[in-house]
């Protein structure tokens, strides 16, 4: 199992907003190197694969809606201690709770449309760029 890496999406809010040069900024400022990335758009049934996890939450059919809006990037980051590290620096999923200088307290409109993904455990990382990059796409 792979503990240096993360996996990430730029969400629709912040390709909507120009939000994308910003948001890589932060991250190559973090000392995160970008692996894998990709300028794509999913389905209703991708993003609802994508956060099956949320299947039972009141806002899952808002989150699907929502991922499924617009644009998004995907991209695989590595860095030591990875998943936790990007956390600290997206901030809490609210982004009226989010630290000063966070990803979500800079670029945030809200709860569900809350700038950035990040994985929350090296499994799900794994899992998650799965989902999105084949083989042949990262090293
Ligand atoms: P992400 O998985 O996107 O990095 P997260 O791990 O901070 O976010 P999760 O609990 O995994 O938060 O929720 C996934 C996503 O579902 C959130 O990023 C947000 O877009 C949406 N969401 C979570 N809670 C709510 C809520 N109470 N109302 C509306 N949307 C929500
Ligand atoms: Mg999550």
């Amino acid at each position: 199992m792979v503990t240096n890496r993360t996996f990430t999406m730029i969400k629709p809010d912040a390709t909507a907003k120009n939000h994308i040069g910003g948001i890589l900024k932060m991250i190559n400022d973090a000392n995160f190197r970008i692996i894998a990335m990709k300028y794509t758009r999913l389905s209703k049934e991708q993003a609802g694969a994508f956060y099956a996890v949320h299947k039972e939450r009141p806002f899952y059919g808002e989150l699907v809606e929502y991922m499924s809006s617009g644009p998004i990037i995907a991209a695989i980051l590595e860095k030591n201690n990875a998943v936790a590290d990007f956390r600290t620096l997206i901030g809490a999923t609210d982004p009226s709770k989010a630290a000063e200088g966070t990803i979500r307290k800079i670029y945030a409109e809200s709860i569900s449309a809350n700038a950035v993904h990040g994985s929350d455990s090296d499994e799900n990382a794994q899992i998650e760029g799965d989902f999105f990059f084949s083989l042949l796409e990262r090293p």
